[in-house]
């Protein structure tokens, strides 16, 4: 689909659908680069980019800029699968499954509690025992935001007898805001803007961390005609009115909480 068109599935016309293309003329262009690190499936193709080639060049760049002695790579189910898979390639540190997802529940991560988020990383994600005892572990995921689950599943690899845990993120620090529907909660929930790197560390139970550098982006996604939006890690936003017309709005994003169909995280 190209931006802003609609498809409209009425059973007419030679395949049951049409499309409607508005005329933007111009105007500039810009995918959401989180597609590429959380939302999207990895089969994906989005403007011209394989989701599953950048999650693994994350990866990738990952292993470069923060190496470590380890045993075993592992992702956090589902997207940061890929990126463990090229932090793996680049390593040559073995890549391990050995985070289990129960696919009988729903997206837990928007759990309208703390509470409630907490108790569903446990039901959701469960480690493979005996993969884990005695290994060090390079885990990925795909972004931290409040930081009030990451802590849990630190725990979780421990309890399972992991000797070590160092945590690698394929996405920069949440910083901002979303102004386009994406549910990132307000700038003082954002766990990167109120502690710093070694904090989270330490907060996480993680013997170490590393994001992916912001200025890895480009590198990440490679080719990107329409080019594409990063905001909520630069607070550079791809339309110079954002910031201007949603002034003073505390919230990013739309408040989804209470509707299934978000697909925030923690
Ligand atoms: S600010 Fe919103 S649209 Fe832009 S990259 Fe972040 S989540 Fe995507």
């Amino acid at each position: 689909m190209a931006p802003g068109e609609i498809i409209v599935i009425d059973g007419e016309g030679e395949e049951g659908y049409h499309s409607i293309r508005p005329d933007f003329g111009d105007k500039k262009h810009a995918v959401c680069i989180f597609e590429h690190i959380y939302f999207a499936r990895s089969d994906s193709m989005i403007d011209g980019v394989s989701v599953y080639e950048a999650r693994k060049q994350a990866g990738r760049i990952l292993a470069r800029t923060y190496p470590v002695e380890a045993d075993m790579v592992i992702g956090v189910p589902e997207s940061g699968i890929d990126a463990a898979i090229g932090y793996a390639e680049e390593s040559g540190i073995p890549y391990e499954k050995a985070i289990v997802k129960n696919s009988y529940i729903g997206r837990t991560f928007i759990k309208p509690s703390q509470k409630e988020r907490m108790k569903s990383v446990r039901i959701k994600l469960n480690p493979i025992a005996d993969r884990v005892r005695g290994k060090r572990v390079v885990m990925i995921d795909d972004s931290i935001v409040r930081g009030t689950t990451i802590d849990r599943i630190v725990t979780m690899l421990r309890d399972a007898g992991a000797k070590e845990v160092h945590m690698r993120i394929s996405s920069p620090p949440f910083m901002w805001p979303c102004y386009y529907g994406t549910d990132i909660p307000s700038r003082g929930e954002l766990i990167a803007v109120n502690h710093s790197i070694e904090e989270i560390t330490r907060l996480s139970g993680a013997d170490s961390l590393g994001y992916l550098p912001v200025e890895s982006l480009h590198e990440m996604i490679g080719y990107a005609p329409m080019g594409f939006c990063q905001g909520c890690f630069t607070g550079e936003y791809p339309a110079e009115t954002t910031k201007i017309t949603l002034e003073g709005k505390e919230r990013g994003g739309m408040d989804y909480s209470d509707k299934e169909s978000c697909q925030g995280k923690e």
